[in-house]
């Protein structure tokens, strides 16, 4: 009846109803997930994950052979694309095709069945590009850093931004860092988002050169961590939250506590453990991150001479 389809409801995850070709094709095989189980993380996962990949452009990694074949990076929509998917034109270049959204689980649905294996939003919104609702800090170890080194510099970054009002959340990329991202209001350009975070990567540089740089020349990076800024450009991405990476053991972006961050490692969180993780949580906790936004701080004047 449907007292108890509205009773399931509330702890089932939902269902797409996008039809997967070759839902047993192996898209990472060291860690045995197919392409049908991806699409089950993804519905799994959405009631998460669904905040903070709707109704944004999105770039894609596609891998239609999985891990094992090609990959390659897709910011625009491609023939035969699933009709879940949302096409938005780009106002600053409506020339170049469509750029990729979508809007619920089988637009999700839609990128899996394309092979997209990453999944790297705009940090701001179809209702407002050019207004950035978020800035992303991303620390990027070089040869010979430790684990606390990081989150260190995760907490750096933190203490920064709450020194001038912004609120921070922490995640890990899925790959060997972490991402510090600080809800805004969309109020601020892009061109201001981006020289706000340049200036904190510099600044962090500045004070401590051993331990942070902020120049993204490799050479300098050894054993020191590049406080990447460079996400924070106009149609500048980083990986989603709870996406799954291209890359050995099916790892995921995942969101996680400050206090928890000495307790994990980089590759802490896969599609394999990333569900039941998420159904065990006392508290979610990114669930105040669209609540914490505050508006941009204003540029301090830059002097001349
Ligand atoms: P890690 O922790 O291993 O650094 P990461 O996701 O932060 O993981 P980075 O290499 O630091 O990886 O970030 C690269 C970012 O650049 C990605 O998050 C993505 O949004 C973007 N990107 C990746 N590949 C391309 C590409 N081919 N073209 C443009 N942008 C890309
Ligand atoms: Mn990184
Ligand atoms: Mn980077």
């Amino acid at each position: 009846g449907t007292e108890k389809t509205a009773k399931a409801g509330k702890t089932a995850a939902p269902k797409s109803g996008v039809k997967l070709t070759h839902p047993d094709r192996l898209y990472w095989p060291d860690a045995g997930v197919t392409k049908a189980g991806l699409a089950d993380y993804y519905a799994q996962v959405w009631r998460w994950m669904g905040p903070f990949v709707t109704g944004r452009p999105l770039a894609l990694l596609r891998c239609p052979e999985g891990t094992a074949g090609q990959c390659f990076f897709q910011k625009h929509v491609w023939r035969g694309a699933s009709k879940s998917i949302r096409l938005v034109t780009d106002p600053q270049d409506k020339d170049a095709g469509p750029l990729v959204a979508v809007d619920d689980l089988d637009g999700l649905a839609g990128l899996v069945q394309a092979g997209v294996l990453e999944i790297h939003p705009w940090g701001s919104t179809l209702r407002d590009m050019e207004h950035p609702d978020q800035i992303i800090l991303d620390l990027d170890p070089g040869e010979g850093v430790d684990w606390a080194d990081i989150t260190a510099a995760a907490r750096e970054v933190k203490a920064r931004l709450e020194a001038v009002g912004l609120a921070s959340f922490v995640k890990t990329s899925g790959g060997k860092g972490l991402h510090v991202v600080a809800p805004l209001k969309p109020k601020a350009d892009w061109a201001a988002a981006k020289t706000f975070a340049h200036d904190l990567a510099f600044a962090m540089a500045k004070d401590d050169p051993d331990a942070f740089v902020a120049v993204v020349t490799k050479a300098k990076r050894k054993g020191r961590i590049l406080v990447d800024y460079l996400r924070n450009g106009r149609g500048n991405t980083a990986v989603a939250a709870y996406s799954t990476r291209a890359r050995a053991g099916a790892p995921v972006s995942m969101p996680v506590a400050w206090a928890e961050i000495d307790d994990i490692g980089p590759a802490a969180f896969a599609v394999e453990n990333a569900p039941t993780r998420l159904l065990n949580l006392k508290a979610d906790p990114w669930a105040d991150f669209w609540d914490s936004a505050a508006p941009l701080p204003a540029a301090k004047g830059r002097r001349k001479g």
